[in-house]
């Protein structure tokens, strides 16, 4: 097992490829919990990595139980003005999210432990999931595609395909990549306004497209039901509010997709997805 500076695993790796999600709280380990339950239910290969943060002992227990493979990551080495930047309200106050709101468990800066996957050089390759996915068929497919793979971050037009999302990417670890990555990222003045994503889509602007199915977000239930297509889902994207969250402005407009959610999270088989209805009409 490799010695990284910045990360301290609690086992070695198991597997050559890894799934790799991120954890700084315990609401994202009630994510992760679910994710990783979906990952065994569809029997994904590989391991399941948790990078996480200074989360209580409680929190991450669950996720070990289910298979993960825990690694403590600091933040990145970033600099004052870059931390102060991107701090939850500074970034709100600067690039206010005017298409849906963020849970008030979001914190910005913590995104960008993300590129930590970089430094898990114990894999050949891993694939990213934002801890509010879900895997409802098996995609080990993924991991023979090239970096840098990520999906569209398509929601409400047709505009939305400019650009990518970074809740689903394909990667090659990679210390000279990592680097690379932490020159560019902290330079002065830098202010990544959706962080990770914005600094991934500069990083690699020639990024391979992944079809949607492989990242579809949330609201394309209500703004784009055209694209919803359950036979084709392969990875669901809670983007935005959480099915977890108590309640929140869009509930009863997405309660399908939160019984989903709550019936694999909690331990429930993954229901035949041919049988779900289809999208409300406009
Ligand atoms: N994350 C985290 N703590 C935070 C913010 C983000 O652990 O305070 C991780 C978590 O894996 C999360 C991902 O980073 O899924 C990206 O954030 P989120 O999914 O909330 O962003 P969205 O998909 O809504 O843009
Ligand atoms: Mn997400």
């Amino acid at each position: 097992m490799t010695v990284t500076p910045g990360l301290r695993a609690e086992r070695p790796p198991a597997a050559a490829e890894a799934w790799v999600t991120l954890v700084t709280n315990a609401d994202y380990a009630l994510g992760a919990l679910a994710l990783i339950r979906s990952l065994n239910r569809v029997g994904a290969a590989g391991d399941r990595v948790v990078l996480h943060t200074d989360v209580a002992e409680a929190d991450l227990a669950p996720l070990r139980d289910e298979g993960a493979r825990l690694i403590l990551a600091d933040l990145l080495p970033t600099g004052a003005a870059f931390n102060a930047a991107h701090a939850r309200d500074a970034l709100h106050a600067r690039a206010a999210f005017t298409k849906g709101a963020k849970p008030p468990f979001h914190t910005p800066l913590d995104n960008f432990v993300k590129l930590r996957l970089w430094q898990l050089t114990d894999y050949r390759a891993c694939v990213f999931l934002d801890a509010d996915t879900l895997v409802l068929r098996n995609c080990d497919e993924l991991f023979a595609y090239p970096e840098f793979s990520a999906a569209p971050n398509v929601y409400e037009s047709l505009g939305d395909f400019r650009r990518l999302n970074s809740g689903v990417f394909t990667a090659r670890p990679s210390l000279a990549t990592f680097d690379a990555m932490l020159a560019r990222l902290d330079v002065p003045g830098a202010f990544w306004r959706r962080t990770d994503q914005t600094f991934l889509e500069s990083y690699f602007p020639r990024w391979h497209g992944l079809p949607v199915c492989y990242n579809l977000l949330q609201y394309v239930w209500f703004n784009l039901p055209e694209l919803w297509d359950w036979s084709q889902i392969r990875i669901l994207h809670y983007q935005y509010e959480k099915p977890w969250q108590a309640d929140h402005p869009r509930a009863d407009r997405l309660r399908p997709l939160i019984e989903l959610w709550q019936g694999i999270a909690a331990g429930g088989p993954i229901p035949d997805l041919a049988s779900l209805p289809p999208p409300p009409g406009p």
